[in-house]
C-alpha cells in the first residue's frame, strides 16, 4: 500500500485515544499513595470495597493490597467504555444502586481549544472541582465509590498535554507520526503515542512498585497549584508536543523529541500523582473537620 494510502487508512481505522494508558493512571495513584495519611488511605479503601466493581479490580491487583486496587479503580472510567452497564446516554440504562448516572462520558476525559485559545468542546477541569465537591460533600456512599475513580483518572488526564489540545485535531488525534524505532507500528497518531510514554500497560505489582520509586526519586514534587495552573501548564507543553522533524509524508519521531517527551510525561505523572494525593488529603481533612457523616466509618 502506498505510504499516503496507509496513512489515510490508519487515521480512519482507530478510534480517537482519550486517555494516558492504564500503566499512567496506575503509577499516579502509586505516587498519590505516599502523599496520603492513614486516615485518607483508609477513607479510600474502604469508598472502593462498596463500588460495585471492587471484586474485579481486586482480582486485576492480585490481592488485598489496598494502593493496587486503587491504581485498578483509576482505569475503570476507561473500563467503562466497552461495559454493556453503561451508554453514551447518561440515562440511558439501569442505574447500579446509589450511581447518580450510568454514562460513558467520554468528553469528561478532555478539554479542547481553538486556535485563538477559546474551549471548544469537553469538560475536564470543570469535571474535577465538580467531582472534589461531592467527594468533600456527600453522604452517600456508592456516590463517593463513583466519583473517587472518576476523580483520580481525571488529575492525571489534565497533566497530558494531548487532553487539553486543538479541538481542530481533536486533541493530536488526527496527526499520525512516523516512529521509526518502532517497528511494529511505524506509523501512529500523535495522542496515543504520547499516552503510551507512562510504559507498557500491563504493568502492575512489583514492577509498577519500582518504576514509581524510581519517579519519585528522580522528580521533584510539584508546586501545588489547582485546576487552573494544571490545565495552563499542559497547554504550555502543547505547544512543543508537535515533532518538528518531518519525514516524505509525516512528522519523524527523532531523539530529541523522544528524550523531550519521555522526560516530560514522566515529570507530568509524577505531579498528578502528587497532586491528587494532597487533593484527597484535603477533601479528607474537610470531611472530618465539618463532621461530615459519610457511613463508611468503621464503628469503634
Ligand atoms: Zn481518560
Amino acid at each position: 500500500m502506498r505510504p499516503l494510502l496507509l496513512l489515510c487508512v490508519l487515521l480512519l481505522s482507530c478510534p480517537d485515544a482519550r486517555a494516558w494508558n492504564a500503566a499512567g493512571h496506575r503509577l499516579s495513584i502509586l505516587i498519590a499513595w505516599q502523599q496520603m495519611s492513614t486516615e485518607t488511605r483508609a477513607f479510600v479503601g474502604r469508598a472502593l470495597a462498596s463500588h460495585p466493581d471492587h471484586g474485579r479490580w481486586r482480582e486485576k491487583a492480585g490481592g488485598d493490597e489496598a494502593v493496587l486496587i486503587f491504581a485498578e479503580a483509576s482505569t475503570w472510567p476507561d473500563a467503562i467504555r466497552n461495559d454493556p452497564r453503561f451508554s453514551a446516554e447518561p440515562g440511558a440504562s439501569e442505574l447500579l444502586p446509589g450511581f447518580p448516572d450510568m454514562g460513558r462520558h467520554s468528553d469528561w476525559h478532555y478539554v479542547d481549544f481553538d486556535r485563538q485559545g477559546k474551549r471548544v468542546r469537553g469538560q475536564l477541569d470543570r469535571k474535577i472541582g465538580e467531582l472534589s465537591a461531592i467527594l468533600r460533600d456527600s453522604q452517600q456512599l456508592p456516590e463517593i465509590a463513583w466519583a473517587l475513580p472518576w476523580l483520580a483518572h481525571l488529575v492525571a488526564d489534565l497533566h497530558q498535554p494531548f487532553h487539553v489540545g486543538h479541538e481542530d485535531d481533536h486533541g493530536g488525534n488526527t496527526v499520525l507520526v512516523e516512529d521509526p524505532a518502532d517497528a511494529r507500528r511505524p506509523f501512529v497518531k500523535l495522542h496515543a503515542w504520547w499516552d503510551d510514554l507512562s510504559g507498557p500497560s500491563g504493568l502492575r505489582g512489583k514492577r509498577l512498585h519500582r518504576r514509581a520509586g524510581e519517579m519519585l526519586l528522580r522528580q521533584p514534587p510539584p508546586a501545588k497549584g489547582g485546576t487552573t495552573l494544571w490545565l495552563a501548564e499542559s497547554r504550555q507543553l502543547l505547544a512543543q508536543a508537535y515533532p518538528a522533524s518531518t519525514g516524505s509524508v509525516s512528522r519523524v519521531i527523532d531523539a530529541d523529541y523522544r528524550q523531550w517527551a519521555q522526560r516530560t510525561a514522566e515529570r507530568r505523572i509524577v505531579e498528578a500523582g502528587y497532586r491528587l494525593g494532597r487533593l484527597l488529603e484535603e477533601i479528607q481533612r474537610q470531611r472530618v473537620s465539618r463532621g461530615t457523616p459519610d457511613g463508611i466509618t468503621p464503628s469503634r
